[in-house]
């Protein structure tokens, strides 16, 4: 299907009716991410939406930290999260905001309600706000707060601000309707007493506003015409109207709900995942086992696979669990299109070619790619010693084995058939080394005497290639929903996730290769040099093999 034929979801439906209708001139979304954590792959979903509604329809998208809450958040949160927006490729309109930079024309409508007596100063301990709220079933009791004069509420509100008051002992709530339906709109709180250093505004504050109080308000202020979030907030949309409808506010933005992504095999909440850091579960936010953005560019996954994923999945109104092996169809999608090739022997077996002079060696050239002719040619030295990967070797095997076997020829790839002759062994029996002959004439040709090579290896030669550290990553989690209903996630880690292997051989061209730069290693996988290790470090993205793709068919 082209996009032109792809059906609208029911975002791009609303908006383009909106157009149509003339309600706004130009749409203005936004991604309002909470510095409290590094981008995980939901998120990913949300910033292809916010910013593709924004492309699709000409309009715009800002990019604001919500950053209300102090005590969870920081610095380093805010840099790495403008890092993956700009990877992913998208940019905001204008610089980037700050919910905090509303701080103050938060507080003049919070002081607005106070004087319309839609707002109050109540002084119920937490536990007494909680039994005062009732329950779904029950309706709540009004405050003995709730009756207090404006004129009190100023002047509490104004002692609240200026510090007087110890946190937890007041809090500023809206006057709505203790029996409302929706608990969200029993008396909700605007305000907290947070006496904690904001990293935006230092200590200029002491009170702090509630998401509810400050979302809508935020939209407003920067015009957003359709504010979307996840579902958990669509019980909260009549209180976004509320204050909508009760302040002075200078747009009237409209609040829409989507599914969350959740993919199975994986967690995606930040709490989990810094939890998964903090006890050094991971190698921190980046590992390459994480489901963040920054994690999966470390593992190799490019900006267009995530945002092809995102594409994949749609959107809809109801929250459902996407497979893992999705997402990695995604990427090694993209890898067999645009991963140059490559030789790595991971588990070293040393073959020595007895007919094939010491001195000589020979320069053989294979494609970057096989379909790809603009990807320049490999230059692979051939020559007596080289390397094949021990398991493919075997001193017997059955016809099914297509690889090395004592008597039996195999091509190695880009070169020459071999056959071999004896498997030389140390004291304990481990095969050290095969020896073998060369095929004389059989460069792209098969052999004179008709007898063909079943298989095809991969090799490198030992006296020309590359070592180094490859990392082969796996699934941080061996249960399909690690922290569904009351289990623990921490218990189902997959102790597997990483197995680092040293000495692997790569092909010549690999030993100076940019950080980040993806290959496949024949027969191996798609991998990637290791942006943190200064030593040649290669990263396993994905494996060779498409489970998701047999199911697609
Ligand atoms: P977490 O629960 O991981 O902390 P959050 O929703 O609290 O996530 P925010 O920083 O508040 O994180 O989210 C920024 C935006 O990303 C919000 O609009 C939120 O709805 C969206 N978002 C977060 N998680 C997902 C997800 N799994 N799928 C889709 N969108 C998401
Ligand atoms: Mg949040």
């Amino acid at each position: 299907m082209t996009p032109e034929e792809k059906p609208l979801n029911f975002l791009e439906q609303i908006i383009k009716a909106d157009l149509e209708a003339g309600k706004y001139d130009k749409i203005i979304t936004r991604f309002p991410p909470e510095p409290n954590g590094y981008l995980h792959i939901g998120h990913a979903k949300s910033i292809c939406l916010n910013f593709g509604l924004a492309e699709t329809f000409e309009g715009e998208c800002n990019l604001r930290f919500d950053d209300t809450n102090p005590a969870k958040e920081d610095d380093e949160y805010i840099q790495a999260i403008i890092e993956d927006v700009s990877w992913l490729g998208f940019q905001w309109a204008g610089e980037v905001r700050y919910a905090s930079s509303y701080f103050d024309q938060l507080y003049s409508w919070a002081v607005h309600l106070v004087e319309a007596g839609k707002a109050y100063v109540c002084d119920l301990s937490p536990d007494d706000a909680r039994r005062y709220r009732g329950t779904l079933t029950e309706a709540g009791k009004n405050s003995p707060f709730r009756d207090r004069s404006v004129e009190e509420n100023l002047h509490l509100l104004a002692r609240m601000k200026a510090g007087e008051f110890d946190e937890g002992s007041k809090v500023l709530r809206a006057k709505i309707d203790m029996a409302h339906g929706n608990m969200n709109m029993r008396d909700p709180i605007l305000y907290r007493i947070r006496k904690q250093h904001h990293h935006q505004t230092g200590n200029a504050w002491c009170i702090y506003p509630t998401y509810d109080f400050a979302h809508g308000q935020e939209d407003a202020i920067e015009g957003i015409t359709h504010s979307i979030c996840t579902l958990e907030f669509a019980d909260h949309r009549p209180l976004y109207n509320w204050f909508i409808e009760n302040l002075p506010v200078p747009a009237k933005p409209v609040q829409y709900e989507f599914g969350r992504l959740n993919l199975n095999y994986t967690v995606t909440s930040k709490r989990k995942l810094k939890q998964l850091v903090d006890e050094n579960f991971v190698d921190g936010w980046d590992d390459p086992r994480m489901p963040t953005i920054a994690g999966y560019r470390r593992r190799g996954y490019t900006p267009a696979s995530l945002r092809k994923f995102c594409d994949m999945i749609g959107v809809t109104k109801s929250d459902g669990v996407v497979d893992v092996a999705m997402l990695e169809h995604a990427i090694r999608d993209d890898l067999d299109k645009n991963a140059p090739r490559a030789m790595c022997v991971l588990k070293p077996l040393k073959v020595t070619l007895t007919n094939y002079p010491e001195s000589k060696t020979e320069t053989l050239t294979a494609p970057g790619h096989p379909q790809r002719d603009d990807l320049p040619m490999r230059e692979l030295v051939f020559a007596r010693e080289i390397f094949i990967d021990a398991e493919d070797f075997r001193e017997e095997a059955n016809k099914k084995y297509k690889r090395l076997v004592i008597g039996k020829r195999v091509r190695l790839r880009n070169a020459y058939i071999i056959e071999a002759d004896e498997a030389v062994k140390d004291g304990k029996g481990n095969i050290i080394e095969v020896r073998a002959r060369v095929i004389e004439d059989t460069l792209g040709k098969d052999p004179e005497d008709g007898v063909k090579a079943k298989g095809v290896i991969h090799w490198v030669a030992a006296q020309h290639c590359v070592d180094f550290e490859v990392r082969l990553y796996d699934r941080l989690f061996n249960d399909p929903a690690p922290d569904a209903g009351d289990k623990n996630f921490l218990d189902h880690i997959n102790p597997e996730s990483l197995q680092v292997l040293t000495h692997c051989k790569g092909e010549p061209g690999l030993s100076n290769v940019e950080i980040g730069m993806a290959f496949q290693f024949e027969r191996e996988g798609y991998f990637c040099r290791d942006s943190r290790s200064t030593e040649l470090v290669f990263n396993r993205t994905i494996g060779l093999r498409d489970s998701w793709a047999k199911i697609a068919d």
